[in-house]
This record gives structure tokens, sequence and C-alpha cells, in this order.
């Protein structure tokens, strides 16, 4: 004996609101693995820049444009990676790590293909542009210090304290580039995760939602960077 046609639309009828139950439910544990492979990403990188460190004086990678990073595309290590090449060069050879699995877009690097779509930045305060090499002993505050993060566009979390590109949220652009780490993309300022992920300098990773993005009013200048900064940053020159 078959279904009758009532007994076939409630058939239906039941499957398709299981289906509107269950689909949020693998969207929202489909965000959950991403979130947890780009946390397990800034862990390999932490453990590569430690043992770095231990072969270089405790100093980190010089992380700006020099040496090998150049908007040449004949050398196609994009501006501000050299980080990633230094770490690549001896101590992390898994290039997947370099890119967030929730990214929306990265910047192409890797001197040659495949190439890595760069989802992180790295701490422009950590390397010699403005301080010379810092030596990790050296930091007054690494827990409160941005190692690597989610970030949109250069490969390094910079301008700390710089209004330049500041969005209406009032907070210096190289923050807005951490919290909206997926950039302006079709018109919208895209969070990645539902935050950033960031490893911080003392080694622990975690998320950090959007409103906990906090700093002191920044000063005038531009050049000065502030490290980071939750809850108040307390600039370090
Ligand atoms: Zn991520």
């Amino acid at each position: 004996m078959g279904f009758t046609l009532i007994e076939l639309l409630v058939v239906i009828a039941i499957i398709a609101i299981l289906a509107a139950i269950l689909f949020p439910v693998f969207v929202k544990s489909k965000e959950n693995a991403k979130r947890t492979g780009c946390l397990s990403n800034l862990k390999q990188m932490s453990v590569a820049i430690q043992a770095y460190q231990g072969d270089n004086n405790g100093q980190y990678p010089g992380s700006g444009t020099y040496p090998w990073a150049s908007p040449d595309p004949r050398e196609p290590w994009a501006q501000h990676t050299g980080w990633v090449k230094m770490l690549l060069d001896k101590h992390l050879k898994n290039r997947s790590v370099f890119e967030c699995p929730a990214q929306l877009n990265g910047v192409r690097t890797g001197g040659r293909a495949p190439w890595i779509h760069l989802g992180y930045g790295m701490n422009e305060y950590l390397f010699y542009r403005h301080y010379g090499f810092l030596v990790e002993g050296n930091l007054p505050r690494p827990r409160h210090t941005v190692l690597f993060a989610d970030c949109n566009r250069h490969g390094m979390v910079h301008d700390w304290n710089a209004d330049l590109q500041a969005s209406e949220d009032g907070l210096p652009s190289g923050m807005n580039r951490v919290r909206y780490a997926d950039g302006l993309y079709k018109g919208q300022w895209r969070i990645r995760h539902s935050g950033t992920n960031i490893l911080f300098a003392d080694h622990h990773a975690r998320i950090v939602l959007p409103d906990q993005f906090k700093i002191d009013k920044p000063t005038q200048s531009i050049c000065k960077e502030y490290p980071v900064i939750w809850p108040n940053a307390i600039p370090y020159y």
C-alpha cells in the first residue's frame, strides 16, 4: 500500500522543518571548525617563531619589507611578508598554515607556485623597521601584545596609532584592520570569524570579539606604534 498524497505532503513538511532546524547547526559547526583550524595555524606559527628565536638570540624575524619582500612582480614575495619567508626557510614547512580557513581573500605571496594566500599579519611593532630587532624578553607586556593575527592586507599588523583610514568606530586603522580581518569585501567591512583570532606575544591564542577592541586615545603622531591592546593600551615608546 503506497502513501496517500496527504501523507506524502506531511513527510515532506517534516523533512523541510528538520532541514530548517539543522541547517544553522551545520553552518555553525562549519564555522567552529574553521575557527579551530585558524587557532591551530596560529599555534603552529607560535611554535615555529619560538624555534626561529631559539636560533637567533631571541630575536623576532624581520617581518617587514626587507630583505625579500618586493612589489616587483618578478620578485613575488609580496610586501611585508618577509617574516613568512624567514619562518618557511627552516622552521615551518607547511605553507597552508599561513592561510586562515575562513578568510575571504588573502595576500598572494610565497616566492613560487603554489602561492600562499596569506591571511595573517605579524605585529609591525616587533620587527626592526622602527625599533631594531626586539628580543622577546624585553617586551613589557607580552600578554597584551599581538604577535600574529587574522588581518586584512599587507601581512603586517601596523598603524596602531594612526587615524588614517580610521572607520567611524573611532579606532586607529591598524586595530580596525585586525578587527575587520577580511577588510572591505563587496562593499562591507567583514569580521572574519565571529571575532578575530590572535596569537599574543606570550604565545596564548584566543578569539577577540569585535567589541573587545579598545584603545586609549591615540596620540597625534602616526609613526609611534602601539603594540596592542587589551584592555587599554599604554604606548611603549
Ligand atoms: Zn582566522
